[in-house]
């Protein structure tokens, strides 16, 4: 064990429960009222960047629509539904004897159009801007084309000289992948050694190139940068820094705010919104936080969860060493069922730019990924994949564990405002997911 883990471990029993990988929750000690961090925030991802991205995937909406006919509906546009789980709600409180006030949501990224996974969000977006620049800068576009016009042949053979790379668990690959391969370019993805076969056979079959890595996460992607980083015709998606993912994730925030009005749902000091995001290296649940956060202040409180195997991010922001630590200082080793949150280092950006913005993280273990997989689906006959599952541990425990309750007494949370909550568990993956592989996934 490193001995700033065997420090943090003295300080504070949270971190004890990390390294004894039991369920825990942290408080962000560096939590700070919006306006305090609002300006700086400003200066590193601001407004007009987002709602920069906002308008990319307008442009690109005919273009989507064209090529991926299940997007008709909303035309173009990739997003999912929001559910009302009340039926799940009272099976949790039921079974293990909790209380969860409010109403509890779904946030169905496991069901977004193209990719089956939040990384529809981020992914696709990387690779629709790094497309349009590149198109922009030969000439052969300019931004008020109709995008449509993308998918013919002539595009297509120009994209094919340039290759697209990215070093992934599995979901990132696959929304990378599928959007690349349609626009035309060659594509390579690192996979680590978490990553699910069915993921890596699809791709293929989609005629993208996969490597594969004895390794984890981390490695997968430095080897990946490094080979891309070798080839002037190549572009490498970077998980662990990109601004354009984060961008594209942070777009979702007021698609919600969207919903939440469309379904007559208030969101303000009396009415607060907690949100509950499954965790990997963080870029995805890291840009949603963001958006959030700038749409709804103080009045939205966002949890990451991740599995007790993997609290990268978690360590990353306690222990302010970002993208430095590493599980494996608390001396934690495995292998987890959440393939897409087996990220031993955390984003250094995410890290950083949501050290003053993120409520607090809990951890979960593998087992209960299931449990709540198997609740979800005979309640709400909804599936989405054991990663996603992370997110139910938020409502779980937020009412009903000690730093659950000391979260909620330092922000006035009354138990009567909490009967006013929407709570909310963002679905991140599952709608690609084999019949198979389900079968699987319901005998254990
Ligand atoms: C990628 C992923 C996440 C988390 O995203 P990060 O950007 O890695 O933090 C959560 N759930 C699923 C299913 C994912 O694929």
């Amino acid at each position: 064990m490193k001995a700033y883990a065997s420090e943090m471990i003295k300080r504070d029993s949270v971190f004890r429960d990390i390294a004894e990988k039991r369920e825990t929750l942290w408080l962000n000690d560096k939590y700070l009222p919006y306006d305090m961090v609002d300006a700086l925030c400003q200066l590193i991802v601001s407004d007009s960047d987002i709602e920069d991205a906002e308008k990319r995937l307008h442009r690109f909406a005919p273009y989507i629509m064209k090529c991926f006919p299940e997007t008709v509906n909303s035309r173009g546009i990739i997003e999912s539904p929001l559910k009302d789980i009340k039926a799940m709600q009272r099976r949790m409180e039921k079974e293990f004897d909790i209380s969860i006030p409010g109403r509890l949501f779904l946030k169905m990224d496991s069901h977004l159009p193209i990719a089956g996974s939040v990384k529809a969000r981020g992914g696709i977006y990387e690779v629709l801007k790094h497309a349009e620049a590149l198109a922009v800068e030969a000439g052969i576009l300019s931004y008020s084309d109709n995008y449509e016009q993308l998918a013919e042949k002539k595009y297509k053979d120009f994209f094919s000289r340039y290759t697209v790379q990215v070093g992934s668990t599995g979901n990132l690959g696959l929304s990378i992948g599928i959007m690349s391969a349609a626009l035309g370019f060659r594509v390579k993805v690192h996979m680590s050694a978490d990553a699910k076969q069915w993921k890596k056979d699809l791709l293929r079959s989609k005629g993208v190139e996969v490597i594969e890595y004895n390794d984890d996460y981390s490695k997968a992607v430095a080897e990946g940068r490094r080979l891309s980083d070798e080839d002037p015709m190549s572009y490498f998606v970077d998980d662990e820094y990109s601004v354009a993912l984060f961008l594209g994730y942070a777009v979702a925030a007021k698609r919600l705010k969207h919903q939440l009005d469309e379904m007559d749902i208030t969101v303000d000091a009396e009415h607060p919104l907690i949100v509950y995001i499954p965790c990997g290296v963080g870029g995805a649940p890291g840009g949603i936080l963001y958006g959030l956060k700038r749409i709804f202040g103080d009045n939205v409180h966002v949890f990451f969860c991740e599995p007790v195997l993997f609290p990268s991010v978690l360590i990353g922001m306690a222990s302010d060493l970002y993208e430095k630590a590493n599980v494996a200082d608390f001396d934690i080793h495995g292998i987890s069922e959440a393939d897409g949150l087996a990220c031993a280092s955390p984003s250094g950006f995410v890290t950083r730019i949501d050290r003053n913005l993120l409520s607090g993280d809990f951890t979960i273990q593998d087992e209960k990924l299931y449990t709540f997989m198997r609740m979800l689906m005979e309640t709400e006959d909804v599936r989405i994949e054991p990663s996603s599952c992370a997110a139910f541990i938020g409502p779980h425990s937020l009412m009903n564990a000690r730093n659950g309750l000391s979260y909620l007494k330092a922000h006035d949370l009354t138990p009567s405002l909490m009967k006013n909550a929407t709570q909310l568990c963002w679905a991140t993956g599952g709608n690609l997911v084999p019949e198979k592989v389900w079968q699987e996934y319901l005998s254990k």
